[in-house]
């Protein structure tokens, strides 16, 4: 018989099940990590983002703004109801609502805007560059972010898809009563894993994010980072997506960084602020982005040495240089400039 997931176990699996799945054939790989400004990347790497940084890039090759392409890129992304990590189409809380955050930086004026826990919103990286532009703050969450955002003109629209909320119905009934939230992943004990039904594990066990960033002609750098977060998250739960420093970092003077992956150890360990603090001493993306994931590393080893986190990190400097670098191996992003689209590789800590 099958046994059933406690709700915590869930949000330790199939990390980067959200990051993009579908290949595209043709597209080059490569692990060299220099590409020319204007570029544009994403942690994304399926067919949808690749489209978006496509459209992305048109706009740098016409002169358009750093923060323009990566605001066109990251709404075509948020708008893929295939995408359960993101936007309309992403996975719900416990309570069966999405709930999205979303950030923006922009290198030039050094700003930033962001939104967090908001509903019935599909594009919020276009809200959270509304926060930035149009107020004197840096993030609104839950309801008063989406009263802004729709007094600013966006239309509330219910962003729960059939495919999610049938997902989301399958792990409320398999809900037992060993099922609770538990201690923080890192000091949980890992004695008493139970065997669980993988289907359902496979259904609900979605989370990730995308980072899209860009340099364009003028030598300004921009970032977004958007996400639906954990499936399943408590109400109210908020990521390291829309947290300035932590899921996102911009500085003109240096490059952009972005995460993917457990919320709560990037949220501790400012990885993205970490990330261009080391390219500004003089490391490379990829150097830069192993280095956070060490960082991060290093800490749990000491309090629980079977720990594993599994975070994603994108990197780019102002020269252009890209790189990524992942927690359990396999990093992979899409970058497309005036040599086209193809995947970087990055390394894997483990
Ligand atoms: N970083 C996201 C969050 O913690 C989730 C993810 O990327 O998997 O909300």
């Amino acid at each position: 018989m099958t046994e059933q997931i406690p709700r915590r176990q869930f949000f330790n699996r199939g990390l980067g099940a959200g990051l993009g799945v579908a290949l595209l054939p043709g597209v080059g790989r490569l692990t060299a990590v220099t590409g020319t400004a204007p570029i544009i990347v994403t942690s994304h790497r399926n067919q949808v983002s690749q489209n978006g940084i496509t459209a992305g890039f048109e706009i740098l090759s016409a002169g358009g703004s750093a923060l323009d392409a990566v605001e066109k890129a990251t709404n075509m992304i948020e708008i893929d109801p295939g995408d359960r990590s993101v936007g309309y189409g992403g996975m719900p809380n416990e309570a069966g609502v999405v709930q999205l955050d979303a950030s923006v930086m922009d290198g030039r004026t050094y700003n930033a805007g962001a939104v967090a826990a908001i509903e019935n919103i599909r594009n919020p990286s276009s809200v959270a560059r509304q926060v930035m532009e149009r107020t004197d703050h840096v993030m609104l969450v839950g309801r008063g972010a989406l009263e802004f955002a729709k007094s600013m003109g966006f239309p509330e629209e219910n962003l729960l898809t059939d495919g999610a909320r049938e997902a989301w119905a399958r792990w409320r009934e398999d809900h037992s009563d060993r099922d609770h939230w538990g201690p923080p992943e890192h000091l949980r004990d890992r004695e008493g894993s139970e065997e669980v039904d993988p289907a359902v594990v496979e259904a609900v066990a979605v989370h990730g994010t995308v980072n899209v960033l860009a340099v364009d002609s003028e030598g300004n750098i921009a970032g977004i980072t958007s996400t639906s977060g954990y499936a399943k998250k408590i109400p109210g739960r908020v990521g390291d997506s829309p947290i300035i420093g932590a899921g996102l970092y911009v500085d003109n003077a240096v490059g952009a960084a972005g995460a993917v992956g457990r919320g709560e150890d990037v949220i501790k360990a400012c990885s993205s602020y970490h990330i261009v603090m080391r390219m500004r001493e003089g490391r490379t993306p990829e150097e830069a982005c192993m280095d956070a994931l060490r960082m991060i590393e290093e800490r749990y080893r000491k309090v629980n040495p079977d720990y594993y986190p599994g975070e994603h990190f994108v990197a780019l400097n102002r020269g252009g240089e890209v790189g990524c670098a992942s927690m359990s191996g396999g990093a992979r992003m899409s970058v497309m400039d005036s040599d086209g689209l193809r995947y970087v590789d990055g390394p894997g800590l483990r």
